[in-house]
């Protein structure tokens, strides 16, 4: 039957009997629990967290009505039109916070209503906007401006929102320069002279040119935007892309990049000492992480190719001496020496 006219037939029961009032509440709890409007309320009630002064507000009355359809039965169909108006207005606040959550961009608007059992997967999504921010922020423009960035591990659901939607989204968006696209090529600059005459350079393309010259090549993603041509690492290949990439090299990826935040970040490399040098830099990726240990690190293409001809030419002396080789020209040295004669003679010029 008709919960209304449960309630109605219960009503007018109340007016005229006397004795039998436990029974009559019951009832009346019953046909209560079985109405729409008034079940409804209460679901809502319970499945949703409620936030700032506008969610409270929306929780308080609806906690309100329930109770007064419970405590004033005379007054129960005035009741049950605010209680329908009343989840109305939930449900739609709801599905406008819901909306503006699901949305790709930023947003100012206070998320007031929000359902329960979707509260988890929203935290680690924000977790990972506000990650993918960072990791972007250092790819384009470096670690000055993450400085000023701070995530707290135990944010609550508000304060998660507040930091993607007005700290990491915009952080992200003051961004106004393309980020340089870059190749560096690994070259012989002649014979075995020079060190053994091997150096990387960096070059800058626009990023559609790289991806035609190295379009056919076997690629190694070595970060998101850090590639390696495998076959000419492997090879020691000259003078075709050795790795290229747009940015900073940026390690921890999009959905670590809140380790960027902890200050810990190594962005300069240093000298690489004796005891990396004796093996070649063929994965320059390896030779960052080597150098940076544990730490996350965001290094320039220019602080990089500075660091592999180091390393290249480190690597170098540390063979040629291991070998006894000449240090100009990399011929076997008489022993006592270490380099040849010929190389210290002046060449007089009669005038
Ligand atoms: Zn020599």
């Amino acid at each position: 039957m008709n919960s209304l006219k449960v309630l109605y037939l219960i009503n007018l029961l109340r007016n005229e009997t006397s004795g039998k009032e436990k029974i009559l509440a019951q009832l009346y709890e019953n046909a209560l629990d079985d109405n729409p409007d008034f079940r409804e309320l209460r679901a809502l009630l319970e499945e949703n967290e409620f936030y700032f002064e506008t969610g409270k507000a929306l929780h308080r009355n609806g906690q309100n009505l329930l109770n007064a359809a419970m405590e004033q039965p005379a007054d129960v169909f005035n009741i049950l039109r605010a209680i329908r108006q009343a989840h109305e207005k939930i449900r739609h606040e709801a599905q406008a916070c819901k909306r503006l959550l699901d949305e790709p961009g930023a947003f100012v608007e206070p998320i007031t209503v929000v359902e329960k059992k979707h509260i988890p997967n929203y935290l680690k999504m924000l977790e990972t906007l506000a990650a993918s921010c960072a990791y972007l922020i250092a790819v384009y423009d470096g670690t000055q401006n993450l400085k000023r960035l701070t995530w707290a591990e135990r944010a609550g659901f508000t304060e998660r929102v507040h930091a993607v939607n007005l700290v990491f989204l915009p952080a992200l968006c003051q961004i106004n320069q393309i980020p340089r696209a870059w190749l560096i090529t690994r070259k012989e600059l002649g014979g075995k002279n020079l060190l053994g005459g091997t150096c990387f350079s960096i070059s800058y393309l626009p990023y559609n040119h790289i991806k035609v010259l190295t379009s056919g090549l076997r690629t190694e993603r070595l970060t998101p935007h850090f590639f390696l041509n495998m076959r000419a690492a492997e090879t020691g290949e000259s003078d075709v892309p050795y790795c290229w990439g747009v940015g900073n090299v940026v390690s921890p990826g999009p959905n670590d990049g809140l380790r960027l935040l902890q200050g810990q970040t190594f962005t300069k490399p240093p000298m690489p000492t004796r005891e990396y040098l004796l093996k070649a830099p063929t994965n320059p990726l390896r030779c960052i992480m080597d150098l940076a240990g544990q730490r996350p690190f965001c290094v320039s293409p220019e602080d990089l190719v500075a660091l592999m001809n180091y390393w290249q030419m480190g690597y170098e002396i540390h063979r040629r001496r291991q070998n006894r080789l000449c240090m100009f020209c990399g011929k076997p040295l008489p022993s006592g020496r270490m380099a040849c004669p010929s190389h210290f003679s002046i060449e007089r010029v009669r005038r």
